[in-house]
């Protein structure tokens, strides 16, 4: 599903530049489940930024369902994000001044969708995460736990074939982190290709596979019962 050809990539902060990846090759098969673990600064956010294709390699080939977007404009790249890829982040990133209905429905709105159906598939999606009776909230009136419900909500709602979650239970207590784990982990089993940074062991170990980054470079690429 996703192929990463040699893909590096340098920041420039002044004079400084820091390699952040470093000729990464790398192979998602659709279906999978990847965690991305490694110590703070070996890459890991900049990874997921390329994979979201919120952010460019220096170099390198990215390969999404077979096309290659290493050229792609801008415009293309965003509406390629918006249909296939969902995003969910440690601080949940939701609009405080909108419902948690209207938030969820934030992700259609560029889609091909009807207003009506989009409704419909927002009542759905909030339905199957159990927030029917939260969807008129704002999000500052929700537990953490039910913010990030939201978020992951929102991020499932135009049916993504692609989910990437950065850190999505760090700010969660382990009660709310475990049910979005679980949640996670079916989305997964439904088809969803999933990536998830993490600096737990214990939730990587939910994954079909572990990377692990070292200075921007991959120092383990395991499958469940090998990475430990
Ligand atoms: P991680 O997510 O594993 O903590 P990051 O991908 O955030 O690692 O960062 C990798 C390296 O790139 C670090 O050395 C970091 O300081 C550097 N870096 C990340 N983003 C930027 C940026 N926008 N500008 C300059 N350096 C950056
Ligand atoms: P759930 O198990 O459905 O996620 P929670 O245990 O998160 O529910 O929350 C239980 C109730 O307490 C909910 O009605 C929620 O809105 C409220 N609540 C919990 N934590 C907070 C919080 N930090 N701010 C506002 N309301 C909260």
């Amino acid at each position: 599903m996703i192929e990463l050809q040699h893909i590096s990539k340098r920041h420039r902060a002044g004079a400084v530049e820091t390699t952040a990846l470093d000729a990464v090759d790398l192979q998602i098969e659709a279906g999978e489940y990847l965690a991305i673990t490694g110590p703070s600064g070996c890459g890991k956010s900049t990874l997921l930024g390329l994979l979201g294709l919120l952010d460019r390699p220096s170099s390198g080939r990215y390969l999404l369902q077979g096309e290659d977007l290493t050229q792609r404009s801008e415009r293309e790249l965003a509406a390629i994000r918006r249909g296939r890829i969902g995003f969910v982040f440690q601080s949940f990133n939701l609009v405080d001044e909108l419902t948690v209905a209207d938030n969820v429905q934030l992700a259609l709105r560029y889609g091909e969708l009807p207003a009506k159906a989009q409704r419909q598939r927002v009542a759905e999606v909030l339905e199957r995460l159990g927030l029917a009776h939260r969807a008129a909230h704002h999000p500052s009136q929700l537990s953490g736990g039910q913010q990030q419900r939201v978020a992951i909500a929102r991020a499932i709602a135009a049916r993504p074939a692609l989910l990437l979650a950065d850190e999505p239970t760090g700010n969660l207590d382990s009660a709310h982190g475990q049910e979005v784990m679980r949640l996670l982990r079916e989305l997964n089993d439904e088809g969803t290709t999933l990536v998830m940074v993490t600096h737990s062991a214990e939730h990587a170990a939910m994954a079909s596979r572990t990377l692990r980054l070292l200075d921007g470079r991959v120092l383990v690429d395991a499958p469940l019962e090998l990475a430990a």
